[in-house]
């Protein structure tokens, strides 16, 4: 690209509403994203009542099934995933809390999200103490599971190929979750 080119691209830039000004980048140090996992309640939207990891939810599975939609009580309770590109929360890039779907325990805040390429909502760090984890094995080679402190539903599974500084992914399905905007109703 021709150097006036290049001042005439970055000149338009600001013109266009694509994510890449509006969202702010991730933390670069460690300390960073501790206050970012510190302050999640920032990105909560004002007078929501949620609950913590310390108030455990145990239900039968017939409780769970009749309180989940099918897809989630499939990913949730029976460690199902989910069809990559499917979920709209994928997408979401507003400012706002991810809970569990199961039982409202809130695990991520958008800033926390990122853009995977998987098809997946994909996030580098968590709510503290929000989630647990287990080896399994299903796919032969041992993976890192992941699921809800508080009422122990499958989300996803976790991955060391994440971008810096903690080089993790959580690659979550969207099913297992709900969205809810720091301004507005939950999708
Ligand atoms: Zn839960």
């Amino acid at each position: 690209m021709k150097r006036r080119t290049l001042l005439k691209f970055l000149a338009a830039g600001p013109l266009f509403g694509t994510a890449w000004h509006v969202r702010a980048a991730p933390p670069m140090t460690m300390k960073g994203i501790k206050e970012m996992e510190d302050n999640w309640k920032t990105l909560l939207a004002l007078g929501t009542a949620v609950p913590s990891p310390a108030e455990e939810l145990k239900l039968s599975k017939d409780e769970w099934r009749k309180r989940l939609q099918p897809a989630s009580y499939s990913v949730l309770r029976e460690e199902d995933t989910e069809r990559a590109g499917s979920s709209p929360l994928d997408r979401e890039k507003r400012p706002g809390v991810f809970v569990c779907a199961g039982c409202g325990l809130p695990l991520f805040t958008s800033e926390m999200k990122f853009d995977s390429g998987t098809g997946w909502p994909s996030f580098f760090t968590t709510i503290p103490s929000a989630l647990k984890t287990k080896t399994d094995y299903k796919i032969v080679y041992p993976r890192t599971e992941y699921h809800c402190a508080r009422c122990g539903g499958h989300h996803g599974h976790l991955f060391d190929d994440g971008p810096a500084p903690t080089g993790k992914r959580y690659c979550n399905n969207g099913v297992a979750l709900k969205f809810i905007p720091k301004d507005g109703k939950a999708t």
